[in-house]
């Protein structure tokens, strides 16, 4: 995979920008003229992390929902963990 794609014109003239104070790298389409940043491995793994949800919400196994997203067992073990930890801190009165 060489170089970036505009996400709003699908142009490949695009050029790197500097970097947001979060330290991404930003982009600016000579095309269009959009401004965006790569916030593209965030946005897969967000995707990731849905399907993975749902997966566990139709109770596929840990085992299937690795196969099925393409992510490792224990990182699966993990974001679930975490995700159940941040659902019950939400819900915790005391919080
Ligand atoms: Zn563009």
């Amino acid at each position: 995979m060489s170089g970036m794609q505009c996400k709003k014109c699908g142009s490949a003239n695009v050029k790197k920008n500097g970097r947001t104070a979060a330290g991404r790298q930003k982009y600016h389409c000579k095309a269009c003229g959009v401004h965006t940043t790569t916030d593209e491995a965030a946005r897969e793994r967000a995707a990731q992390e849905a399907l993975m949800e749902q997966l566990h919400l139709e109770r596929v196994s840990q085992r299937g929902i690795a196969r099925l997203t393409g992510m490792s067992r224990s990182t699966i073990i993990k974001r679930l963990k975490k995700d159940l930890s941040t659902h019950r801190a939400e819900h915790d009165p005391t919080a």
